[in-house]
């Protein structure tokens, strides 16, 4: 069994029972351990009482707000480096946004097909981090990176890349499989400190993509949120 399959405690954040009732049942049929928390203070108990490997987590709750609940969990050293995934009902793209900015990895839209959830929790569960191993190296697919030359190869053959775009392709094969708002990429990625126009971003996409030839495919657009790199079969 690879360590992607270990058996994870993962905590939903719910009000719907039958929502939780669902999700509760397909993730204990792949083994995980499943935490259920109806509200804002049951999921701050839950969290008190021990770091799960993965929350999911709903933004209505009757007593609180999930951003609320997103922000403390990512202020709270002991959880900051818990992956968070969204799950929320359509039309709340602003919130969404609101969320990948404050530290989600990933929004899962409900209503949901179940495998593609899970796929999303097995992709989340993968970039758990390690803090045992030394930093890994930038790779992804065909794509190749060396932080130290910058230097960048692309199924074999060397490809130029600016500054911003090194740093652009970098933070994205770093955080393979989690969603980035523009706002991410500006501010972590190119650390401009507001002093690029997240417009701008799309214009290196482009140059990216194109650079990347075959490969520029798994740098798919998240419609209206921003854009993600992942495995496109
Ligand atoms: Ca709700």
């Amino acid at each position: 069994m690879d360590h992607t399959d270990t058996p994870s405690t993962i905590l939903v954040i719910e009000d719907e029972a039958d929502m939780a009732r669902v999700l509760e049942v397909n993730l204990s049929t792949l083994g995980h351990r499943v935490l259920l928390a109806g509200d804002g203070a049951a999921a701050a108990a839950r969290l008190q009482a021990g770091r799960p490997d993965l929350v999911l987590l709903d933004l209505r709750l009757p007593d609180a707000s999930g951003l609320d609940l997103l922000r403390d969990l990512k202020a709270d050293l002991a959880t900051a480096a818990v992956p968070v995934i969204v799950v929320s009902a359509l039309g709340d793209e602003q919130t969404v946004v609101q969320a990948l900015d404050l530290g989600a990895d990933d929004f899962v839209a409900k209503p949901f097909r179940t495998r593609e959830l899970l796929a999303r929790v097995a992709t989340a569960l993968r970039r758990r981090p390690t803090p045992t191993e030394p930093e890994p190296a930038l790779c992804f697919g065909p794509i190749a990176m060396d932080r130290a030359s910058r230097g960048v190869v692309v199924a074999g053959e060397a490809i130029e890349f600016t500054r911003s775009e090194f740093d652009l392709l970098a933070y994205f094969v770093a955080n393979s499989g989690r969603v980035l708002t523009r706002k991410l990429l500006c501010d972590q990625a190119l650390g401009s400190g507001g002093a690029v126009l997240e417009r701008t971003i799309d214009a290196h996409i482009r140059t990216i993509r194109r650079k990347l030839g075959e490969a520029g495919r798994n740098l798919v657009t998240v419609w209206g949120v921003g854009y993600r790199l992942v495995e496109v079969s």
